[in-house]
């Protein structure tokens, strides 16, 4: 297969166009001045000046969606230790969270010392969810090119999960661990709307809603929470502004007792579904979903080219591909 020259995006991927040289049109796209060391100053200050002015009139300062992978352990870690932040972090269980990634999540908020709360949402809701989303493409085409079917759905639910708790508990700050090549550092620091969220919320919602019902509504924002504009938290993302060095994270987190799964495929540091939608997405589309993501870290000189076409074309666990349809209930015989 035809891949980018200089990133990792493949032939297969949604628009792609190579030049004579083979180079891709997101890396001639791609202007190097967003990633300088000025540009993640002026996106860090704008945090921290937010972050003086913060009321701290809550409980929390800030809400941290915690998956329980590297990343948002690193920067959970950045959070209470840098910043002094009263922290609440949330975990929504889609049913497939590795125990590893378990254990760490106990391990980590207790070194860590923040408060920690586990959400999970009805599993069979949540099953009729997945098992939809690997047999058909239930959102806009540009979702694809970022992430999984699967993934999207789910990290759709969590975002919205964490929103409302945000605005029930009137946290200010509602915190991500992004890798920079999930989120540029233009978003790295951004006020909810409340439009802009409902018409966002709607796109998600309204396919999940075909699919499971009224049960999948709870898990979205209600009336009552857009009622109250005033407590729309800001969406803070530090690993797009703050510097991003994978050998760095592991050393500081292997410190906080976080120890690597070894039952979650080499994108994922925390969850088991992961294996399953990136077969589905391959299948179906061609590329991994982790493309994008990989392709931007390469362009930004976070990660090495080989070490990113190394990941993207490593194998899924098959043994754990079949384990996650046997609990969806689903069997794709096309799919083995
Ligand atoms: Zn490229």
């Amino acid at each position: 297969m035809r891949v980018c020259t200089k990133c990792v995006l493949p032939e297969t991927f949604p628009g792609i166009e190579f030049d004579e040289n083979g180079v891709c049109n997101h890396c001639r796209a791609h202007k190097q001045a967003e990633y300088t060391a000025s540009r993640k100053t002026q996106y860090r200050e704008k945090f921290e000046r937010l972050w003086a002015e913060r009321q701290a009139s809550g409980a929390y300062d800030c809400l941290m969606s915690y998956s329980g992978g590297k990343d948002s352990t690193y920067t959970l870690d950045l959070l209470a230790r840098e910043y002094g932040a009263r922290v609440l972090a949330v975990t929504v269980d889609n049913g497939f969270v590795s125990p590893t990634a378990i254990e760490n999540i106990r391990r980590v908020a207790e070194a860590v010392g923040v408060a920690h709360l586990f959400v999970k949402p009805r599993f069979d809701v949540l099953k009729k969810v997945f098992a939809a989303c690997a047999e058909r493409q239930i959102f806009p085409p540009k979702t694809l090119e970022r992430a999984s079917t699967i993934c999207t759905a789910c990290m759709a639910m969590v975002k919205f999960i964490c929103l409302q708790i945000a605005v029930e508990k009137n946290i200010p700050f509602v915190v991500f661990g992004w890798s920079p090549g999930q989120a540029p550092v233009t978003s790295s620091v951004f006020k909810n709307n409340p439009e802009m969220i409902r018409k966002m919320q709607e796109t998600v919602r309204k396919p999940l809603e075909e699919i499971a019902g009224g049960e999948i509504l709870p898990y979205f924002l209600q009336e009552e929470h857009f009622a109250r504009p005033e407590r729309f938290p800001y969406n803070i993302n530090p690993l797009a502004f703050l510097e991003y060095d994978e050998a760095r994270i592991h050393a500081r987190i292997e410190q906080l007792g976080w120890k690597k799964p070894e039952d979650t495929d080499p994108n994922s540091t925390n969850c088991l579904l992961n294996s399953f939608a990136n077969t589905v997405h391959r299948k179906q589309f061609g590329y991994n979903p982790y493309a994008f993501e990989l392709a931007e870290l390469v362009r930004q000189g976070t990660l090495d080219r080989h070490d990113a076409l190394a990941r993207l074309s490593e194998p899924e666990d098959g043994e754990m591909v079949h384990l996650v349809k046997k609990r969806l209930g689903i069997e794709q015989p096309q799919l083995r």
